[in-house]
């Protein structure tokens, strides 16, 4: 699938052939910038503010200034999905980076680059219903994964492992505790108790994370935003993952290991219902 037409910069909503980028460009040479993904369904953003806040704090933790105020880019993002009249589920990307200027590692005096995409993006309907496979990877990352950087660089070598194997996603560990996924939030439920790893500054804070930790105690589950270890994990009543594409997404097997019975739990059942209900998509149809 295809890119929409239009993109939209620091100067504005310009077509996708005349954004061109100097080879010296600080996102291209040291990654050195943040990003974000944020969900449309049928041309409405999802949890949009939620995305802009999580932005603005990456940007500033290193120091960054995205070129616009909050609520001029709110609104900038709703002129894209106009001007590309996108009326799909789709997904939109945006970055900014630290700009363009000769190569050298402190900062430039040079203004920011940005620039915000959308392609269409449908929900994994089939996976959401039948579950996933994953494996275990260790968590080899810095300590401030709650920015969301551009060095994405051992979330692609885990995340390549698990396609390698025939897996969905990689789940992390560091010293055995799990962390998050290679791109998600991990979380299990034992005994009606739902456990993910707190907000700390070693994993990103997931705005479809979040939603589920508001949606849990309306499903009957009682929430503990405290870190497990991998062997918790495996022995786990019920595992899934959550993330802006994935949704919150069940998983059904770790390391060959199964999960339960082997098919999504009704505990992630409940959950996945009240997560389309409260995002106003369309209902799955769930075995
Ligand atoms: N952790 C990591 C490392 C991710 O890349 C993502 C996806 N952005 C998430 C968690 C989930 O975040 P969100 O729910 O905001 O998509």
């Amino acid at each position: 699938m295809s890119l929409y037409d239009y993109l939209l910069t620091q100067d504005g909503i310009i077509t996708k052939e005349s954004l061109l980028y100097p080879f010296e460009e600080r996102g291209l040479q040291f990654g050195d910038g943040v990003y974000e993904v944020i969900r449309i369904y049928q041309g409405s953003f999802d949890l949009l503010e939620e995305h802009i806040e999580r932005l603005y704090r990456s940007a500033e933790a290193i120091r960054l200034e995205v070129p616009f105020a909050k609520d001029t880019l709110i609104a900038s993002l709703g002129q894209l999905t106009e001007k590309n009249d996108v009326q799909t589920d789709a997904k939109l990307y945006l970055q900014v980076t630290r700009g363009s200027a000769p190569r050298e590692h402190s900062f430039p005096d040079v203004p920011s680059n940005f620039y915000a995409y959308i392609e269409p993006s449908e929900r994994p309907v089939s996976l959401l219903q039948k579950g996933v496979r994953t494996i275990l990877a260790d968590d080899i990352r810095w300590d401030l994964c709650y920015i969301k950087s551009l060095n994405l660089l051992p979330n692609i070598l885990a995340k390549q492992t698990a396609k390698d194997k025939g897996a969905f996603e990689a789940i992390l560990h560091k010293d055995g505790i799990v962390t998050e996924g290679s791109s998600s939030n991990v979380f299990i439920i034992k005994d009606h108790i739902l456990f993910t790893h707190p907000a700390a500054k070693n994993i990103l804070h997931g705005c479809v994370r979040s939603r589920v930790l508001a949606l849990a105690p309306n499903t009957g589950l009682q929430v503990e935003e405290t870190a497990f270890t991998t062997d918790q994990l495996l022995q786990a009543d019920e595992v899934f993952i959550t993330s802006t594409t994935s949704e919150i997404m069940p998983v059904i097997e770790i390391e060959g290991k199964q999960i339960g019975d082997g098919t999504p739990g009704d505990n992630t059942r409940a959950l996945q219902r009240a997560y389309e209900k409260e995002s106003g998509i369309q209902a799955t149809a769930f075995a």
